[in-house]
């Protein structure tokens, strides 16, 4: 297949909001394609060479690119810039310039393999002399390419390739590409990904042998697995009847998830909730671990946080946040924040495939698994078989200073459900406890100028939810406080990367914000109540056919959710869940308002 054509589906792809529309392009596209042809299609249109787990990146900056740009097009680094800034975009740049300058005819066009081959080129060139090869590559590239081809290729290399197509519409057009439409088949293949995370080798398997191409997958140390989820519950009364009036209580540790991987010769890698690999970060926990989990292989998931060395007590989970990013003073950082895993699950033992199994013969498990240390330690859990003995442990574990209880369901089905949301788990916090809201995960899609103390930054945020049916982000709120002077003053900076000039197309709201942002990054809001909304579109047509659901006073809690993609933050339906829930004890008024509830 020639580069041209998935350049032009990118084209078709960005020019329409419609989910069916988008998956139709998509289906057209993958169906005659086989092998690394397929997985490669599919890795460059998420902006990746390689499943996103596996970090390759391509390392090529802004300048780099400008500076490739400026050779293959016959300009200057200093009016590619110019235009650059003008354009806002890169690539746009690049198309524009391309249109002008005769092509390099001689080896034919672009084939799709070669690109993929010269990017893969352009992420191992490392070392002396890196930078060149990196721009000659994509030179020749670029010498070849049409306009069209040009743009894509330059948005690529910048990370800024933002097609708009996400994880779930890829796995419809799967399905309908290579097994069939119904259910069953797009079930399977969405628990294929979940297990292995990796869109290429699942469309190869199920191009060469359709359904049963995917019954060897099994999951593998070293492969991240999409983690489990929990749901809320209004009540502990709700949630014990959801699971069958027993059910194993565990403290709901505010920190880090991370999924630890023990290879047969001890060598471990630990992913976060977002499969990142991020045991560079806690080389402790790496060095921890071996010694405190036999036998090997083994894969177990746990909460990662700062605890005091002296006490052993667990400190607030910000403080993790600062070994994030340190690379050079971290060996200061470990002393400092010291971290302890407290595990809660595990998915593989020694040739087992643990995860199969139901929670309390996995809980065995864990406990026969892991010897506690300092460092690594096991989850806390209580079984409970009535109200009173629930209530009993959500206070001692409030008490305690946790953030509440995850439940987990001990009937006959509980196995572990990569990527799965449901009620085997449910959370229930202390938060709920005093009627305000969970804290919401929302996604930053717009900002407002700021003005007075704020000029020169932005001054509001525009968050949204997810909504996975509509594969749309819908906004809920316009956040301003809880921004202390350092968090406004980066914020232009922190945004920077994600900058569009137009409403992206995935995007739903009422509001036009003065600055529009990509759906990328996810943060930290708390409020004092759900309100219906005409403005705000979070959940439209659930509630109300022509109205949103908004979050009143909303207030950022300080804390960015660097571990959440766009498409992990709170959902929708959440949103909707949440409204229900917080009715007890509110009283709504004819127009489905209700009275403002200020926080305790
Ligand atoms: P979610 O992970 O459900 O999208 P979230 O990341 O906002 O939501 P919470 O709503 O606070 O997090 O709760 C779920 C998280 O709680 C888990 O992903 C895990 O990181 C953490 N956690 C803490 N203790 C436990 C435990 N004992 N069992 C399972 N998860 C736990």
């Amino acid at each position: 297949m020639q580069y041209r054509e998935l350049a032009n589906v990118y084209e078709r792809i960005e020019a329409t909001t419609k989910r069916l529309e988008m998956r139709s392009i998509l289906v057209d596209l993958l169906r005659p394609l086989r092998g690394r042809e397929l997985a490669s299609a599919l890795y460059l249109s998420q902006g990746s060479l390689r499943p996103e787990y596996e970090g390759v990146e391509l390392g090529v900056a802004e300048s780099l690119a400008r500076k490739a740009v400026a050779e293959a097009t016959h300009q200057t680094v200093e009016s590619v810039a110019r235009r650059s800034r003008a354009s806002g975009d890169l690539g746009t740049t690049a198309g524009e310039l391309l249109g002008d300058v005769r092509r390099v005819e001689n080896d034919g066009p672009l084939e799709l393999l070669e690109v993929y081959e010269g990017l893969t080129e352009i992420a191992r060139a490392a070392g002396a002399g890196s930078q060149e090869t990196k721009v000659k590559i994509l030179v020749d590239l670029l010498r070849r390419a049409t306009p069209l081809e040009g743009k894509y290729l330059v948005r690529f290399v910048m990370g800024t390739l933002r097609v708009g197509v996400r994880e779930m519409t890829i796995l419809d057009a799967l399905a309908t590409a290579f097994a069939s439409e119904g259910k069953e088949a797009r079930e399977r293949i969405e628990i294929a990904f979940n297990l292995t995370s990796d869109l290429g080798m699942i469309a190869e398997r199920l191009a060469a042998g359709g359904l049963a191409g995917l019954d060897s997958i099994r999951l593998e140390v070293g492969r991240p697995i999409r983690p489990m989820l929990a749901e809320r519950a209004k009540s502990l009364e709700e949630l014990l009847q959801r699971m069958g009036g027993r059910a194993a209580l565990e403290y709901k540790y505010d920190g880090l998830r991370v999924q630890a991987h023990i290879a047969k010769d001890g060598s471990v890698r630990l992913f976060s909730r977002r499969l990142e690999e991020i045991g560079p970060q806690f080389p402790d926990l790496v060095r921890a671990l071996p010694s405190a989990v036999h036998p090997h292989p083994a894969i177990l998931e746990g909460e990662c946080v700062p605890f005091d060395l002296g006490t052993g007590a667990i400190r607030p989970f910000q403080e993790v946040a600062k070994r994030r990013g340190r690379k050079h003073d971290l060996e200061q950082a470990l002393e400092e924040v010291p971290v302890a895993l407290f595990a809660f699950d595990v998915l593989l033992a020694g040739d087992e495939l643990v995860y199969e199994r139901d929670f309390p013969e996995r809980r065995a498990v864990l406990e026969k698994l892991v010897r506690p240390s300092e460092r690594i330690r096991i989850a806390e859990e209580r079984t409970v078989t009535n109200v009173e003995e629930a209530n009993e442990y959500f206070e001692e574990v409030v008490g305690a200073g946790a953030e509440g209880v995850m439940a987990k369901s001990l009937a006959e089905g509980s196995r572990y459900r990569p990527g799965a949301r449901g009620f085997w788990w449910i959370k229930y916090k202390r938060d709920y406890v005093t009627h305000l809201a969970d804290s919401i995960d929302g996604v930053i899609v717009g900002a407002f100028h700021g003005r007075g103390r704020r000029a020169g930054t932005y001054g509001a945020l525009l968050l949204a939810v997810y909504r996975p049916d509509r594969d749309r982000f819908e906004t809920f709120c316009k956040v301003g406080s809880g921004f202390d002077d350092a968090a406004l003053a980066e914020l232009p900076k922190r945004l920077e990367p994600f900058r569009v000039d137009r409403a992206p197309p995935e995007v739903d709201t009422g509001l036009t914000p003065d600055q529009w942002f990509r759906p990328s990054l996810v943060l930290e809001v708390k409020g004092a109540e759900l309100t219906v909304s005409p403005i705000h579109r979070a959940g439209i047509g659930v509630l109300r056919p022509d109205a949103g659901l908004a979050l009143r006073f909303p207030r950022f809690t300080g804390r960015y959710r660097t571990d959440k993609s766009a498409t992990e933050a709170t959902t929708s339906g959440e949103l909707v869940e949440m409204y229900r829930m917080q009715d007890r004890g509110g009283t709504r008024s004819a127009t489905g308002e209700r009275p403002v509830r200020h926080k305790a």
